[in-house]
């Protein structure tokens, strides 16, 4: 169908960015320098926080935030099933358990009454997802952190920009972490951000990012410090370099207009599939900015003569890219053989999961890329749909009778 398959996400890289990355090259500081200072500045202005601690990744980012907040072995994490392995794994990295809870049907975000039911004695952080970049009910999920005297620790890696009543995503929770990995919303390649009004967990985490080292490289080797510097911790290894902020410090200064792009192009599906009754597009809801990370359709197998995975090659078949997010934790072998899982364990997650389709959503998509979408969507969902139902009074039932429809049309490839 297209000349050239559409790839589920290029990032958009400018002249701007490339500039900035040479300059860096030539200047002769690569690693954790002013560049990265800079980017720190900008970024807690962005989102209105007082503190910005740039790392290597929003998994580094998380790893910190349960260290400063002070998670220990024994400890429990309530984090969503619906989300990336590192939103669990860095729990696991404290020796802490991940305690998993269903979503929100609708908004795919972590269920504030799920969250509640899980608290326990031993409950020190919970970890919300803002799913696709849609912030989750923050309101509730923060009295629920205070009455019970624990962290939340936002894991913002789909949502920035997005706001939630008002208040930028970075400035709500105890600490928020985002990412910058190639295909998220800004992207340094490899890298992720940490913000918080929290001057000691601000302090702990920077110290932590660079081997618990009382002073960075950047400030022992220049005239503003020396050669004498002390470990007070084993830390890690989590800095980011110059070079990735260079990149960043531009990327941060297109995201109103990326989030724009994106907002246009989730308009322009949600308006392209409203009518057919196959294809559930996401919800947003009006108290808050998503910042449209992702654009996840979900398709009714009942309603269509294929499933999710063959929906899936169709589209790829005329040439659209797309992804699932996200296999749900409670599959996956690890979380599964450990917890005991079943499928049906979380229902909203996994019902979710089997249908949905993560759609291209970018800025660096053309109107054609766009409207090619729309018709590859629209295209399979007339081939595949069940056919329709006889007329009231037909002798059988309604499944006997789209069943002979289907026969009829005889469409079906092999
Ligand atoms: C991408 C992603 C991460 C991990 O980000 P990295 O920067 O690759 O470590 C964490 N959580 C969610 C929900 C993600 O989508």
């Amino acid at each position: 169908m297209r000349s050239k398959p559409l790839p589920y996400h290029l990032p958009s890289i400018g002249e701007a960015e490339i500039a900035s990355v040479v300059e860096t090259l030539r200047s002769g500081w690569l690693t954790t320098g002013p560049k990265v200072r800079a980017f720190e500045r900008a970024f807690a202005d962005a989102v209105g926080a007082q503190h910005a601690v740039a790392v290597n990744s929003c998994t580094a980012a998380l790893h910190l935030a349960l260290e400063a907040a002070g998670v220990t072995a024994g400890d429990e994490v309530i984090v969503p099933t619906m989300t990336f392995a590192a939103t669990a794994e860095v729990v696991a990295y404290m020796s802490a358990t991940p305690i998993l809870v269903d979503c929100q049907r609708d908004t795919l975000n972590m269920d504030p009454d799920a969250v509640a039911a899980a608290i326990g004695p031993r409950t020190r952080a919970i970890i919300p997802v803002h799913y696709a970049g849609q912030p989750c009910d923050m309101d509730e999920l923060t009295l629920i952190a205070s009455r019970h005297g624990i962290k939340l620790i936002e894991d913002a890696a789909h949502s920035l920009p997005s706001s939630y009543r008002g208040t930028p995503v970075g400035r709500i929770g105890d600490i928020t972490c985002f990412s910058f990995y190639a295909t998220k919303t800004l992207t340094t390649g490899e890298g992720g951000m940490i913000t918080t009004n929290d001057t000691l967990a601000a302090d702990r985490m920077r110290m932590m990012s660079l081997h618990g080292i009382s002073k960075d490289a950047w400030k022992r080797y220049t005239a503003e410090g020396s050669w004498y510097y002390e470990i007070l911790h084993p830390g890690f290894k989590y800095n980011l370099t110059d070079v990735a902020a260079a990149l960043g410090i531009e990327q941060l200064k297109r995201q109103g207009e990326f989030r724009e792009a994106r907002a246009r192009i989730a308009q322009h599906y949600t308006a392209a599939f409203s009518d057919l009754e196959e294809v559930t597009c996401p919800v947003s809801r009006t108290d808050r900015e998503h910042a449209w990370h992702l654009y996840v359709i979900e398709i009714d197998p009942a309603k269509l003569r294929i499933g999710r995975n063959e929906f899936i090659e169709a589209l790829r078949a005329d040439g659209i890219g797309t992804s699932v997010h996200f296999i749900p934790l409670h599959l996956h072998p690890y979380y599964r053989d450990r917890f005991h899982f079943r499928p049906d364990a979380f229902p909203q997650a996994f019902s979710a999961y089997e249908r949905m389709i993560s759609l291209p959503i970018y800025p660096a998509m053309s109107d054609e890329d766009i409207e090619d979408v729309v018709r590859s969507v629209r295209g399979i969902v007339e081939r595949e749909r069940v056919g329709p139902v006889a007329a009231a009074g037909s002798s059988g039932s309604a499944a006997q009778a789209a069943q002979a429809a289907q026969a009829a049309q005889g469409r079906r490839p092999a």
